[in-house]
């Protein structure tokens, strides 16, 4: 594979990450082709706990064997997997990772996962959501796997997996895509499946506000989208918005097939998660974007495994950024 980050001072790291990512990518691939498309499974949570779980082993197992130091920030631990009753999750869980690791027995398998419990702030740190977007992946349509390495407050390399996402952003379910970064050097994408060369990815040049398109979460509980409207009505914007679950949304304002990402909060009280935008962010700034909170501050991660100082998120181009933020403010979204 051609790699234009070869000489970059983190290029070992982003390649280790590049290739736990695709690991994972492909466990939660067959983890979801086995889902019933039957409107009876659509109850059942349990593919997405296996591939959940079964994803971050992988990515801490590749971890933790080269860089036995480094914390990692996850989403999940093992304290549920080991729990009397749960024995055929557990065994359905390594022997997924088991296609891709043969080697690997119940307690590594739970040691794994257990390498991503850190939750404090430290100088050189991971963060890890294995399977962002739990309710695309059970929908079977978007969902990412989101790795970030941050040191000393900054995201440094970022991987960003999208299992189900094709070249471009038509019908639910591509081949897949992975998108990755590392801060100086630019963003590329490559396929998830096959070892193709990377392409770069660059954001849209669309500098005027009533033609741009914007994408938020599915979920209206995760994001106001009365508030979008209303924004989207005082800027005069036309398209109507994409929804998408998962960090997939950022893969999409960094290639430039929608200008914006709002995540608009709720209320005063949640605070968004780092592993929610970790990859997504270095992804999207080195494409040429901007990102930052609801009130135009930086995002700060720097506070352990919450991004405690910040409120909501906004995603852009940069060239909109300053009008999506101006029309938050006239319109009063996010004062509680
Ligand atoms: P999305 O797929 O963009 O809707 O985001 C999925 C993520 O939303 C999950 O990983 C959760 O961590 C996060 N989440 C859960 N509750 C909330 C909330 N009240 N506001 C914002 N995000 C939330
Ligand atoms: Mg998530």
């Amino acid at each position: 594979m051609n790699r234009p980050w070869a000489d970059h001072a983190l290029a070992h790291e982003l390649d280790i990450a590049l290739a736990a990512v695709r690991e994972a990518g492909l466990l939660c691939r067959s983890v979801q082709d086995l889902i019933d498309p039957g409107t009876l499974q659509k109850e059942d949570k349990s593919p997405v706990t296996v591939a959940d779980f079964g994803s971050q082993a992988l990515i801490c197992r590749a971890l933790g064997e080269v860089f036995p130091e480094d914390p990692v920030i996850g989403e999940e631990d093992s304290a549920d997997l080991r729990q009397a009753g749960n024995e055929p999750t557990l065994e359905q869980v390594v022997g997924h990772v088991r296609t891709q690791r043969p080697e690997a027995n119940t307690d590594d398998v739970c040691r794994w996962i257990d390498r991503g419990g850190a939750k404090e702030y430290s100088p050189r740190f991971w963060t890890l959501d294995p399977i962002d977007g739990t309710k695309g992946f059970l929908r079977k349509m978007q969902y990412a796997i989101s790795l970030a390495l941050i040191v000393e407050g900054r995201i440094e390399v970022a991987v960003l997996g999208c299992p189900n996402l094709g070249p471009a952003l038509i019908g639910d379910r591509g081949a897949g895509t992975i998108l990755f970064a590392i801060r100086g050097a630019g963003a590329w994408q490559v396929p998830m499946t096959e070892e193709g060369s990377p392409t770069p990815v660059k954001a849209s040049g669309q500098g005027d506000a009533t033609q741009i398109r914007f994408c938020e979460s599915v979920e209206s509980a995760h994001s106001s989208h009365g508030d979008s409207a209303r924004i989207a009505g005082q800027l005069a914007i036309v398209a109507e918005p994409a929804r998408l679950d998962s960090q997939t949304k950022y893969a999409v304002v960094a290639r430039g097939e929608a200008e914006a990402y709002l995540r608009l909060p709720r209320d005063n009280k949640y605070r968004e998660k780092i592993w929610d935008h970790a990859g997504g962010v270095l992804v999207v700034l080195e494409a040429g974007g901007r990102v930052t909170d609801i009130n135009g501050k930086d995002l700060d991660f720097t506070q352990g495994y919450t991004l405690r100082n910040n409120l909501g998120v906004i995603v852009t181009n940069g060239l909109v950024h300053d009008a999506v933020l101006e029309t938050i403010k006239d319109l009063g979204v996010g004062q509680f």
